[in-house]
């Protein structure tokens, strides 16, 4: 990652895990651990535990996000959570077009689009999520399956909203499977997103935007992914779940 012209951050995605009593002891767990981070911290938790999470980091350098939001302002739609709700709580982050929401729940590049779009607009910044499928991977076509995904869920945000706009690439196959891209691999589609995004905006714009990798990143291999130019931080599924691996996740983009 380049420093000079970047912020490196590192964000957990908790997933479906951790009640909110679970949540308080995991995160009264991190706080102590991460305190001299030289990175930003986030986590990003389930709804129902963002109250107990952000009492737990109130004053410290961690800072909280949602999983998802939805883009109307308020309305009759049943389990959804507006960016308003989440705004008004004090959350900072929100994770978007998660490839579980894209696989599960039938997330689009459309609907990514608008809950990006409302998300910014609300004064939230997304952690926008693309990556390639195996398959897409073996016939070749990642860029085109990357460079399409940049193309719909950024469109219409403007240069100034990209600032506060976090980029992860998430290979879909290594997410949760125990399979990490290896540094190279991460490291081609990330300079590839950031060239992508110069095309559309421009170079500086581009060089100023994080873009994380996802995909079983973990205290053994964070170093290593880590080192490389375009590798701006970590989107982490299990390994935030653990404190100390989490802690060491951090340490290692520190550097
Ligand atoms: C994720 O959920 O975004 C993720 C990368 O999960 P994991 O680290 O478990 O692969």
């Amino acid at each position: 990652m380049d420093k000079t012209k970047r912020k490196a951050i590192i964000a957990g995605n908790w997933k479906m895990n951790k009640t909110p009593s679970e949540a308080k002891e995991l995160l009264n767990a991190i706080v102590p651990a991460v305190k001299d981070a030289d990175c930003e911290v986030i986590a990003c938790v389930p709804y129902v535990d963002l109250s107990v999470a952000l009492e737990a980091t109130k004053g410290t350098n961690v800072k909280i996000g949602a999983e998802n939001c939805h883009w109307a302002e308020s309305g009759a739609f049943t389990g959804e959570i507006s960016t308003g709700m989440l705004k008004e709580m004090g959350v900072e982050y929100v994770v978007i077009g998660h490839s579980e929401r894209r696989q599960y729940f039938g997330e689009t590049d459309e609907t990514v689009n608008k809950r990006t779009k409302a998300a910014l607009a609300a004064g939230l910044k997304p952690i926008v999520c693309v990556g390639e499928l195996l398959w897409e991977r073996e016939c070749d076509i990642t860029e085109e399956v990357i460079s399409r995904q940049i193309k719909l869920d950024l469109f219409d945000v403007s240069a100034e909203d990209l600032k506060n706009t976090v980029i992860a690439y998430e290979p879909v196959w290594a997410i949760g499977t125990g399979k990490t891209a290896t540094a190279e691999q991460a490291e081609e589609v990330c300079a590839f997103i950031r060239e992508t995004l110069a095309k559309l905006y421009n170079k500086e714009v581009a060089d100023a935007v994080t873009i994380q990798y996802g995909g079983s990143m973990n205290d053994g291999n964070a170093e290593e992914l880590l080192s490389k130019t375009n590798v701006d931080g970590g989107l982490i599924g299990g390994a935030s779940l653990v404190a100390e691996k989490f802690a060491a996740i951090v340490k290692a983009a520190s550097k």
